[in-house]
């Protein structure tokens, strides 16, 4: 899967506690359910108890009369198969014990080979839709039981039954018990008498179930008619991680793979999509005296049987939607489904998604192992896409764009595709044995998306990229002390949900990028020992040292390097320090945010660590001799350097040395305090006489080291920010702000913020002005990272309080009020104002943030106006900068009306929550109104769950007043909101702490800066 959207990225920077994680801007696309859900399992579970024997009745009564009413076939049955009623369902709750079968795990003596799954759906609105139909599963039982366990959640199964299929002879048995245990989501059925083994049984299960707006399962999205703005819906599934059995009774687990055979029937006016392409479809209507349009068995579907594969990745989808499609190099058909009328917006998908897989297919030389692949947008959508075998499910903001999107639009389109099928190999082709692995899955098409949406967008310079966006962003998260280990256990289905998070992600993705460099950088070729570990376990599972094993060459064990990465908690910094002149002493810590405990036992990691030396003694700052790598395994190494090198032969030569070259190691450096002065002098003499992510890693290192308390004086550091000004690249650029913002979050309410403010806007001044509104005849080659920077630095400027910034922005806004009508689209709007169409975010935020109700009501009616939910997705995150209180709680209300998508809603109100005001305001609505906000999410958004939301309230709480206040809430909370709150007041705290020590030190720099430039001007 990958991560919802992050459509907010350029709003307020400076109001965000940018540090310590506390605002993860691409946060968990899966988190532990609901309240609301767990009060209804505990529902369901009463209901069970007391009424199982008259349900059961009642669902026979209700399944045979629908039967005849929908005009359901009869099925012909398994040869000798004598129906009969199964024993009525025992009820066994959580934690109970004395059942068959209660382990976390399904058994390993029966095993699915082969699913024959026939079910019609019925579309007909938002409560009355359904759908039912039969699974026959094929299963090889390999030792004598005299029950099968089966998943299965919310739906109603009848009439069991199982037989060999090797004696026709013999009558199929009929289950004597049916247990249902509620907490393990298991059903189990008693026989008669003992299977013995044997891989001929037939497991035969009739079942139905409703079709709900829960976002997971078989689920309704809606969307509106373009042409009269009623209600449309489809049916889609959301599986991964566990809800396959939602839809029908299953193996749910991801290494009881097997093929699966899938027909539909679907009412006339739907067409039906699923995996593999269609084999066979009967479009005769049966019964047309029936309601024509209600009949759910009026259209077949019959589809190719699977490759061997995981439940987690089926799929289908019942809807009017309409293709666009282009062809791989090998034939491969690729087609991207949108809304009728939308067709336009996926072409550009349509293309990538052939180059892309043109690419893996020959990078990895294993072939795209399916005969087609769709794309589909879909309206509700819980994650940011979801990598279905052959049918790839995205939210439509992650897969369609115009011709005029913004490019950081036409960027996640691109990467998100890349990660998707990136996971037709990793996850689909090879999948994780248990979740414990889950990283290697997400990990994989983390690191994989930045390779393959290069191929076929190489002047967006995503390997660059791929340093702040993946590793910065594990770095942050990971330095909490609520951080896990990327290998985790894990056992029920909410805390397999928690496991989707940054770790998984960005930490993950980051270790890979970083083994494999060091197999590159000592000659090995990472990717075949990649294919070697695909080809091995083709169509079966796998697990983190299978991988491990493969990448590992005579010289290099794998499994040692990467042990500590993957089984410990957090990632080291390494303090370089200069012994005498020839030797350095390295020494190795766990890096946690400040004011974080020690962590009681040390840990070596295996760093592989590289470094070069820097003098100034020809006048300019130059390499010294060679770059030097070193494998560090204890938590001290003395290096000794070739001849002298650490020995300045002049006066005023000096020596830096620059860690982890081209920042592939997911560690952080710390240098000598007289080392950071000297790097910051050189860059404003020479800016470019490091690398741009080496300038990148130094203030992001540095800076780091500072928010974490690690140095005493922050001025040296500080003083990085100096050499901005000449600055011209994008990735150093998104280090600088970053860490600008983040140590004008921590201060924010200091009455002497002012004067840091001002050194800021200087230090802007200059590239501000260069990079300008509109574009000038720029180079193809760089117009891409070059709009990326414009957007980030312009919305920066802006609300750091960058005046000629800001006069421009309102000038715009102006404009557009007074020239654009209210429904126009972006593309309108930049051509009206002569703008690019990433700058529309900057002038709308701007307003809102700086204006009134005026500018808040008339941004307000474009949001509600826009066509495109692209365009409304900017509208509705200017409406979260409101500072107005009154506002704010507007905002806040419009988060849970029906205006605001639920996809959308929990990202909105954590954006709203952004300021240390508005988050006290936030905190105040949702406390009144958090029965409403959880019966929304269980209605419609199971998945974004309020973790964020809780996060941004509690981080942003500056006073100790404001903090106990959220703790106080947050006892109150349900497990998940509570880590959210944890991991909130962690960073609140360790703020308030570091402002007590450092907040001074801050002002001193500024007022001393400003006082330089006074001088300078004299
Ligand atoms: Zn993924």
């Amino acid at each position: 899967m990958s991560t919802p959207a992050t459509y907010g990225d350029y709003r307020s920077v400076p109001d965000r506690d940018v540090e310590d994680g506390a605002v993860d801007h691409n946060h968990d696309d899966l988190a532990p359910p609901t309240r609301w859900e767990r009060v209804r399992d505990t529902t369901t579970h009463i209901i069970n108890v007391l009424f199982i024997p008259l349900l059961v009745v009642l669902s026979v009564v209700i399944i045979v009369t629908l039967a005849i009413l929908l005009a359901v076939r009869p099925h012909t049955g398994t040869p000798g198969t004598t129906p009969t009623h199964p024993g009525a369902p025992i009820t066994i709750p959580p934690g109970a014990h004395g059942g068959k079968w209660d382990q976390v795990k399904l058994p390993e003596f029966i095993r699915p080979i082969h699913y024959d799954l026939d079910f019609a759906t019925l579309i007909d609105g938002e409560f009355n839709s359904t759908f039912e139909g039969h699974v026959v599963i094929r299963l090889n039982v390999t030792q004598a039981t005299d029950f099968v366990v089966v998943h299965a959640v919310e739906l109603n199964l009848t009439d069991v039954t199982i037989a060999d299929s090797s004696k026709a002879d013999q009558p199929a048995l009929a289950p004597i018990r049916h247990e249902i245990h509620t907490g393990k989501q298991y059903h189990v059925f008693v026989f008669p008498e003992t299977l013995a083994p044997a891989d001929t049984y037939l497991l035969r299960v009739p079942y139905a179930g409703t079709l709900t707006r829960d976002l997971r399962g078989y689920y309704l999205a809606k969307y509106a008619d373009p042409a009269t703005g009623d209600a449309k819906w489809l049916a889609t599934t959301q599986f991964e991680p566990t809800d396959a059995r939602r839809a029908f009774p299953c193996f749910d687990q991801p290494d009881h793979k097997a093929t699966f055979a899938i027909t539909m029937h679907t009412q006339p006016q739907f067409h039906a999509l699923s995996n593999m392409k269609l084999v066979e479809t009967d479009m005769s209507i049966p019964n047309e005296d029936q309601d024509f349009t209600k009949n759910p068995r009026a259209k077949s579907y019959k589809f190719a049987p699977t490759p061997k594969m995981s439940t987690y990745l089926i799929a289908f989808i019942v809807s009017e939607f309409e293709p666009t499609g282009a062809t791989t190099k090998r034939g491969v058909s690729v087609a991207v489904w949108t809304q009728p009328g939308q067709t336009h917006m996926g072409t550009y998908a349509a293309k990538a998604a052939a180059e892309i897989l043109d690419f893996y297919e020959e990078l990895l030389q294993i072939e795209y192992p399916l005969p087609k692949l769709d794309l589909i947008a879909v309206p509700d959508f819980a994650a940011g896409a979801m990598e279905n075998w052959g049918l790839v499910t995205y939210r439509d903001t992650a897969l369609l764009i115009g011709p005029s999107s913004a490019p950081n639009n036409r960027q996640r389109v691109a990467t998100v595709i890349a990660h998707e099928l990136a996971h037709q190999w990793f996850g689909n082709f090879v999948t994780m044995k248990w979740w414990d692995d889950l990283w290697l899955n997400e990990g994989f098409a983390t690191f994989m998306e930045f390779l393959g949406a290069n191929a076929t967008e190489p002047t967006f310079e995503l390997d660059a990229q791929f340093y702040r966006s993946e590793q910065v962003r594990a770095q942050l998260a990971d330095a909490s002390v609520h951080t896990h280990p990327i290998h985790a256990n894990v056992a029920d289905p909410a805390e397999i949900e928690t496991l989707f998070d940054a770790i998984s992600y960005a930490k993950g993705g980051s270790i890979l990028r970083m083994v494999q460099h060091h197999l590159e950088s000592n000659g090995h070729s990472f990717f075949a020992g990649v294919t070697k570990y695909l080809r091995a376990h083709a169509y079966g599972n796998a697990e983190s040292k299978d991988l491990w094993t493969a990448l590992s060459t005579p010289e290099i064990d794998v499994n040692a390097l990467v042990a500590a990465w993957i089984h410990e908690p957090g990632y080291p910094i390494v303090t370089v320090e200069q012994v005498n002149a020839t030797h350095l002493k390295l020494s190795q810590e766990r890096f946690l945010n400040f004011g974080a405990d020690k962590p009681k036992a040390h840990v070596n990691w295996q760093i592989p660590f590289s470094f070069a030396i820097y003098s100034n003694r020809t006048g300019t700052p130059e390499p010294l001799g060679h770059e030097h790598t070193v494998l560090l395994t204890e938590s001290e190494t003395i290096v000794a350097l070739e001849g002298a090198a650490l020995a300045p032969l002049a006066k005023k030569e000096h020596r830096f040395i620059k860690p982890n070259l081209g920042q592939y190691g997911l560690y952080r450096f710390a240098i000598p305090e007289a080392m950071t002065e000297t790097a910051a002098e050189w860059l404003v003499q020479a800016p470019t006489f490091l690398a741009p992510l080496d300038r990148a890693g130094l203030i992001e290192d540095s800076l780091a080291a500072v928010v974490a308390g690690r140095t005493e004086k922050l001025a040296a550091a500080l003083n990085l920010f100096q050499f901005l000004s000449a600055e011209e690249t994008y990735p150093v650029w998104g280090a600088a702000l970053s860490r600008l913002g983040g140590v004008h979050a921590l201060i924010r309410l200091d009455p002497e913020l002012v004067a840091y403010r001002q050194v800021v806007t200087r230090l802007l001044d200059a590239a501000v002005e260069r990079i300008g509104w509109t574009e000038t005849n720029e180079d193809e080659s760089t117009w891409h990272v070059r709009a990326l920077l414009r957007t980030e630095l312009l919305g920066f400027a802006s609300s750091i309080g960058h005046e000629p910034t800001i006069a421009m922005a309102k000038s715009l806004f102006k404009k557009m009020v007074k020239h654009v009508p209210v429904d126009a689209g972006l593309d309108v709007i930049t051509k009206k104002l002569k703008i690019v169409p990433a700058l529309v975010p900057v002038v709308v935020n701007t307003a809102v943030r700086t204006g009134g109700d005026n500018e808040y009501l008339s941004v307000e009616a474009r949001f509600r106006a826009a066509k495109l939910i692209n365009d409304a997705l900017v509208f509705l995150t200017a409406l979260s900068t409101a500072q107005a209180p009154h506002l704010v709680a507007r905002s806040a209300a419009l988060a849970l009306s029906p205006a605001v998508r639920s996809q959308d809603t929990s990202r909105f109100l954590a954006q709203t929550a952004g300021s240390a005001v508005s988050s006290t305001l936030v905190f105040d609505y949702l406390r009144e109104h958090w029965d409403a906000y959880l019966a929304q999410f269980g209605q419609g958004g199971a998945f974004s769950s309020g973790v964020e939301i809780w996060e941004t309230i509690a981080g942003n709480a500056y006073s100790t007043a404001a903090r106990d206040r959220v703790e106080a809430v947050g006892k109150e909370l349900d497990a998940n909101f509570k880590q959210g709150v944890a991991k909130g007041l962690e960073s609140a705290t360790a703020a308030a702490k570091w402002r007590a020590v450092y907040a001074s030190q801050v002002v001193a720099w500024a007022h001393a800066r400003l006082g330089e430039v006074a001088v300078a001007v004299e």
